[in-house]
This record gives C-alpha cells, structure tokens and sequence, in this order.
C-alpha cells in the first residue's frame, strides 16, 4: 500500500468497546441471526438520558428529555427508556402507539411531524402533548376534539424562521413550524379554540449544528411566551427540539488529516482517496477548489449533554444580555428537549460478514463484499465517515499475502447494482480482512441502522439483538422480546 494509512478510528465507550472484544459472542450471533444484524445496547440509552439530565440539574431546571423515536426503530431502546423518567417524541400513528405500548403515559409523549388524521385523533385521545405546526393543523385538531368530545390537548406552537435582533441573519428555511413574524394569529387561533386545547408553550427544532442559530431560536421562543402571557396565556415550557449530535471520531488529528488529505486528492495532488474521484461535494475547478464538504462533522468536541449545556449558557442580547438558561429559570419555564442521535450515542452497532475479498489486476486498493447493503449501513447516507472494526474470525489470523499489513480497501455491498458502495471512500484498515471475518460498524442507532433498511433483491432486512452484561458476560435476545425486566438492569 503506498502513502500513509489515512485512518479514522471510532469513538468507543466502554460497553461498546466490550461487547466488539467479544468474538465469542458476535460470530455466533451472526451466524444464528444472518448478515447484517442490528445489535442495540439498552442500559446505554438510560445513562445517556441521565446526563441530559445532569445538565438540566446542574442549571436548576425543571422540564422533560423527549427522546426522538423517529431516529431508531428498536422495541428494545424504547422500553428500556420508559423504565426511566425520560419521555418520547414520536412522529407518526405509528410510534405513537409502539410508545403507548412500551409504557410510556401520555404526559411523557409528545406528538411531532406532519400528522394525518389518525394520528392526531390518536394523540388527541390520549392527551399527548400535540407540536403544532400550522393555523391549519390547529384548527384541525380543534375540530377533532370538538367532533368527539375529547378533553383539552394541551399543544405546543412549532415556531421557526427566527432573527438575530439587529443583524439581518438569513435563518435556514424549514418547512415545518410556523413563521415567528406570523405568531400573533397563531396566537389568536389559539385563544378562539380555548375550549378544546390548552397552551402548554412554543417549540423549535433546527437542523443544524450552529449554537448561535439555536440560541437566536430560544431568544425567540422566550419573547413569544411573553407575547402569549400578555394575552393572558398561561405557557409553561419552551421545546428547544433535538440536534445536539454526537461525536463519531476518537481523534480529531485523524479528522483534520483525512479531510486535508481529500481536499488534496479532489485537486489531484495525490492520488484518489475515493471509488471513482468523488470528493463528497468539493470540486476541482481548472485547479481551484469549488463547493463544499458535505460531510458531517465526525469529530465533535462538543456534542449531546454538554452541546445543550453550552446553549443554556449562551447570553440572550434582546434580554439585558443573560444566560439563556437563567431566563428559563426566572420564568419557572420547563425546558424540554427532544434529542434523537445525542440519545443514542453507543447504543448500538452493525454486523456484516465479509463474503469475498478480491485484488485488482491493477493492483491497487482491494474490492471487499459484504454481506449488506450500502441502506443497512447508511453511514454514508448521513455523510459520517468512520471505519469499520474488523471481528477477525479465526483467533489467529492465517498469515495470507501481506497479512500483518495495513491495506486499503473499497466496501461493496451485496446488490447487483455499481452505486451498492458501503462507503465512497477508501477505507484504510490495520491488516487485510478474510471472508468469514465481521466489519462492525459502530454507533449506527442513530438513524444509520435502521431508517433506510430495504428489502430490496429480496434481500432480508437485518435482524436486531438486544445485548447486555450480565455477571461479567454479554447476553442478548431479539430486540422485541425485550423488556426491562429481561436483563435486571445491566452489570453495572
Ligand atoms: C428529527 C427530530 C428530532 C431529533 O433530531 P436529532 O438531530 O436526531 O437530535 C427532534 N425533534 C424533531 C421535531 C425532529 O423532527
């Protein structure tokens, strides 16, 4: 292999890291369960919810942690979360009622999305909490609750298209919410249906990374509660939604050389880093370097628990300048969040067997199958690039041609199709893998394990195990036949 390794090792925490030091449990698995399998690891949602907590704690706030449903399918993940104080967001017919059926009470759901008029009924019946997106999708739950007189919803009004006071800063375009400017006739509609929904408070979700478009959102959201009271509203919590992140990489270096290393190669001052010189959204221009990396930020010093903790801290300069944090406390405003990936951080893994490693003619990178599809790993759908950990089979590796040395590999999957790419990239690995071997791939159960799985080929959508510590070992079942009584809470 010429040139350095470009390596980009994953974060791994400690449950984790054991359960992928545990071959003896993983090969039998797969091969019980087929290639690729889903692995969830439930006591990890729960501690992951305790350190939302923990920040809600530490800045002496009162509110909810909604975790985000949409982002993992799993029975497993959901129940044992219910077996916590942590609630669910859910976004259709559908998870509402996998959350109705895990134990969630509906004052621990909330109800976001575009909705149709099963779901709402659903919600409205149960008395979930309803995130309300429009005037239109107002007046439709009004006339729900009127037309079979249900009790009182309490709603939340989605807001979005938030400014800087002062600055003309151009806010990311979202098709969900209502537009702050358009508020007052949200609020009015609000006060006509008094007799069928009750404000609980105002609520935003940004798909971004940025703290300052978030903190201008909360600011936002602080002066429309005040909009509210002075109409004689009584709100009482302000949703700041999800988008807290997670950090995939153990090691930014890696990070800053990989992401170097690529802008060199689209440039051609090296050779190619990807399956047919694609540069994941840069471009050569006649020798300059157009467009921009459309890649998430795989290494995130701030991310999750400690990403909200910075945003509470944020000074709010339309209000005398204060921690956005302390506004919500002097208010008595409950904060609730609805953090999806930042929830699952290590919760999870996935499993494919190598089915067949082969050498070009060319010499060069070796062509790697795997027994998956490019859907069931969609890493690379969600533009996080991160290597794959190699569960070697045999114990001691036969010592084949180049054994004990790093290689570069391309990852295909297992549709007759040339776009079936695992990753576009070149992936670097420590020494050559052998059929038979498992390439698992790490923290998925954010949206990349399950959120595009297909059957198609008629190929088996992958299968998903529940695994936990029990007495020093790992054990596991099938995600649905868990329950939080299954494992008597993990080994530690
Ligand atoms: C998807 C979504 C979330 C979760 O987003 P993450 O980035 O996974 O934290 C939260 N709230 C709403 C309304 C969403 O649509």
């Amino acid at each position: 292999m010429g040139g350095h390794p470009l390596y980009l090792e994953p974060r791994l925490g400690s449950r984790l890291g054991s359960l992928l030091a545990s071959p003896d449990v993983l090969h039998p698995l797969v091969d019980a369960l087929g290639s690729p399998l889903n692995v969830v690891i439930p006591e990890q949602i729960a501690a992951n919810a305790e350190r939302f907590r923990a920040v809600y704690t530490g800045h002496h706030l009162s509110g909810q942690v909604y975790f985000a449903h949409k982002a993992n399918r799993s029975s497993a993940l959901l129940r044992r979360l219910a077996a916590t104080d942590a609630g669910v967001d859910v976004a259709s017919l559908g998870e509402l009622q996998h959350a109705l059926g895990a134990g969630f009470t509906p004052d621990r759901i909330t109800a976001t999305g575009p909705k149709n008029p099963e779901f709402l009924w659903l919600a409205a019946r149960t008395s979930v909490t309803v995130s309300v997106d429009s005037r239109e999708e107002l007046d439709q739950l009004a006339a729900l609750v009127r037309a079979f007189t249900l009790p009182r919803v309490p709603v939340l009004l989605r807001l979005s298209g938030f400014e800087a006071a002062g600055v003309r800063v151009l806010s990311r375009r979202s098709r969900f919410g209502t537009p702050v400017r358009a508020s007052g006739p949200l609020l009015e509609a609000v006060e006509r249906h008094r007799d069928t929904v009750e404000l609980a408070g105002v609520a935003y979700h940004l798909d971004t990374t940025s703290l300052d478009e978030k903190a201008t959102a909360l600011e936002g959201c602080l002066r429309a509660l005040e909009e509210a009271r002075k109409r004689g509203l009584r709100p009482r919590a302000v949703d700041v939604g999800g988008g807290f992140g997670l950090g995939y990489l153990a090691d930014g270096e890696q990070w800053e050389r990989y992401t170097s290393a690529l802008t060199e190669a689209v440039l051609g001052n090296r050779p190619p880093l990807t399956w047919g010189g694609h540069g994941y959204g840069l471009r050569n221009e006649g020798g300059t370097l157009r467009g921009s990396l459309g890649l998430y930020p795989a290494h995130r010093p701030v991310s999750g628990a400690r990403y909200l903790d910075e945003l509470l801290t944020r000074p709010a300069p339309s209000l005398g300048g204060r921690p956005l944090g302390e506004l919500l406390v002097e208010h008595l405003y409950d904060l609730y969040t609805e953090p999806g990936r930042a929830l699952l951080d290590q919760c999870g893994l996935t499993l494919a067997k190598v089915l067949e490693v082969r050498e070009q003619e060319s010499g060069g990178e070796l062509l790697v199958r795997l027994a998956a599809k490019a859907s069931d790993v969609a890493l690379e759908e969600h533009g996080v690039l991160m290597d794959p950990v190699v569960v070697p089979r045999a114990r001691r590796q036969p010592v084949s041609a180049g054994g004990g040395e790093p290689v570069a590999v391309h990852l295909f999957g297992s549709l007759c199709l040339e776009a079936d790419l695992i990753t576009r990239r070149t992936v670097f690995l420590p020494r050559r893998p052998e059929p038979g071997d498992l390439m698992a791939f790490v923290n998925t159960a954010g949206y990349c394990m399950d959120f595009h799985a297909t059957a198609a080929q008629r190929q088996p959508v992958a299968r998903k195990a529940a695994a936990w510590q029990e007495d020093g070992a790992w054990r596991w079942c099938l995600d649905d036949q868990y329950w939080p009584t299954t494992s008597r809470g993990g080994a530690q």
